[in-house]
């Protein structure tokens, strides 16, 4: 075997190790038990419509909103006060383990390709 062939292969056997450690430092997020929520939180302003408001001129009424999407149409829900902090915590949580559940579908993808080229390279032809 050719010697860039054999660095190409070692480069690829060491790419394997650093995936499956990436593996194993994503699994703390799979093994959570704390609830998360599905969306985001933002600030809408709205113009409420009524002609005399202050906000026909100037700005909307403000108010903190949770979006999510839901069998493709999204849903927006208005935050009860003193709650914003909760469903900060939670949507960032669902975030970050919907976050991790995609990176783990393309380390695998990855993966499973590298290991293809191992086993192209290791084949004999009796
Ligand atoms: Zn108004």
């Amino acid at each position: 075997m050719q010697t860039k062939d054999r660095k190409k292969l070692s480069r690829i056997r060491q790419s394997l190790i650093e995936l499956a450690q990436e593996v194993q430092e994503l699994m703390p997020v799979f093994a959570e038990r704390s609830p998360f929520m599905k969306g985001t939180v933002y600030e809408q302003n709205r113009k409420c419509g009524k002609p005399n408001c202050h906000c026909a001129s100037g700005e909307g009424h403000s108010s903190m909103v949770l979006s999510r999407s839901e069998e493709g149409r999204t849903k927006l829900s208005v935050i009860p006060s003193g709650h914003l902090k909760d469903y900060q915590v939670l949507t960032e949580r669902y975030q970050r383990f919907r976050r991790a559940r995609a990176r783990l579908g393309q380390i695998y993808k990855t993966m499973i390709s590298l290991i293809d080229q191992l086993e192209e390279s290791r084949r004999r032809e009796n």
